[in-house]
């Protein structure tokens, strides 16, 4: 064997959720949304010949309106190729200790991918039996702080004052909460950014803005973590995002009404759904994301799975210790749900007179 293998880093890549090819599926697997960007986005018109050029490494546009939006200087946004990227160069940047970094055992998948791409220590102090944050567990030494908020795939949301806590009893971490869901339910850890010069908060147009596939990413922060941040960015790659991507997510960012009548669809269509499970023998983690994670009371959730696949309803399944019981079901359209919720009907009738 060539010694030149030794030397090739070796890391088990992250897997996302499937992108199936048919058109006719019903899509309840990665949490998109379903009504697509604002008329606004769909509307722009881009001069395709900018597209020689390259674009604005500063992303100024898009940095200007999110500061604006978010009520923060320009100097305290940094906007990356979807939040995996802006998260991936987080760790890179702030997690540079011996000391382990922390975040639950049940959580974003791709966390330990990037500890293990970057050999970052890690350690993932277990969720309680409810699935909630056990605050204490992060009172210890470590290298730095990282969980969603709302958790995924829970969808549980930690109340501020959780957060504010860990922040608190962790003034020598970096903390970074994931708020790829929060638009759907909670309050922002940016309602507490003037407090903590350790927080970063890190949110995504993929889920609330629908916007997944532009991959738009931004972490907020204080000025001086952003610019390390952009530090590392410029050593790396100058032109992270593209000009479409600056302009579409620019001009989203302007259209309010639209995205809070369709986050307000999905939290509707999202609590009728929550019923309707329970009613099948369910039982839901308590959402505040755009999904929902449920188990039912006898019926395996890998082959409510598979049967709902082969139907051609992708939803979710992990085969992990604790959670495989549980499948995470996106918020589609009400039309999405409702031919969900007549499939499961069927199928458990069916399952339960075996
Ligand atoms: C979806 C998701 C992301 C990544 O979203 P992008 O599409 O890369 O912006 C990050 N964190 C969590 C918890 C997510 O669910």
């Amino acid at each position: 064997m060539a010694s030149w293998r030794e030397n090739i880093r070796q890391v088990e890549p992250y897997v996302p959720g499937e992108q199936p090819k048919a058109a006719d599926v019903i899509k309840l697997n990665t949490n998109e949304n379903p009504y697509g960007p604002s008329p606004r986005v769909r509307a722009l018109n881009l001069d395709r010949n900018l597209l020689r050029l390259y674009p604005d490494p500063t992303a100024a546009t898009l940095v200007e309106k999110l500061a604006e939006y978010h009520h923060v200087k320009p100097e305290q946004v940094f906007v990356g190729v979807g939040s995996d990227d802006v998260l991936a160069m987080a760790f890179l940047t702030y997690f540079n200790s011996e000391k382990p970094i922390l975040f639950p055992d049940i959580t974003y998948s791709f966390y330990d991918v990037w500890a293990q791409l970057y050999k970052i220590p890690y350690e993932r102090p277990a969720l309680n039996h409810d699935f909630r944050l056990v605050k204490e567990d992060y009172y210890r030494e470590n290298g730095g702080i990282v969980f969603p908020n709302p958790n995924a795939p829970t969808g549980i949301y930690e109340p501020l004052e959780t957060i504010e806590e860990i922040l608190r009893r962790n003034p020598d971490s970096i903390v970074i909460i994931d708020e790829a869901y929060i638009d759907f339910g909670g309050t922002s850890a940016l309602t507490i950014l003037d407090q903590y010069e350790n927080l970063v908060v890190v949110r995504t147009f993929s889920k609330s803005r629908s916007m997944a596939g532009l991959r738009i990413g931004y972490a907020i922060s204080s000025p001086e973590l952003i610019a390390a941040l952009n530090n590392v960015k410029y050593s790396y790659n100058s032109y992270t995002m593209n000009l479409p991507s600056i302009m579409l997510g620019a001009e989203s960012i302007q259209d309010e009404e639209y995205f809070q009548s369709t986050v307000g669809k999905v939290v509707a269509t999202r609590e009728w759904f929550v019923k309707a499970l329970d009613e099948l023998g369910f039982t839901c983690l308590p959402s505040s994301a755009n999904f929902v994670f449920a188990t039912h009371s006898c019926i395996p959730a890998k082959e409510i799975f598979e049967a709902a696949k082969k139907r051609g309803i992708y939803v979710r399944y992990f085969d992990l210790p604790r959670i495989d019981h549980y499948l995470r079901i996106s918020i589609g359209t009400d039309e999405d749900m409702r031919r969900f919720v007549e499939f499961l009907r069927e199928y458990i009738g069916h399952a339960s007179q075996e």
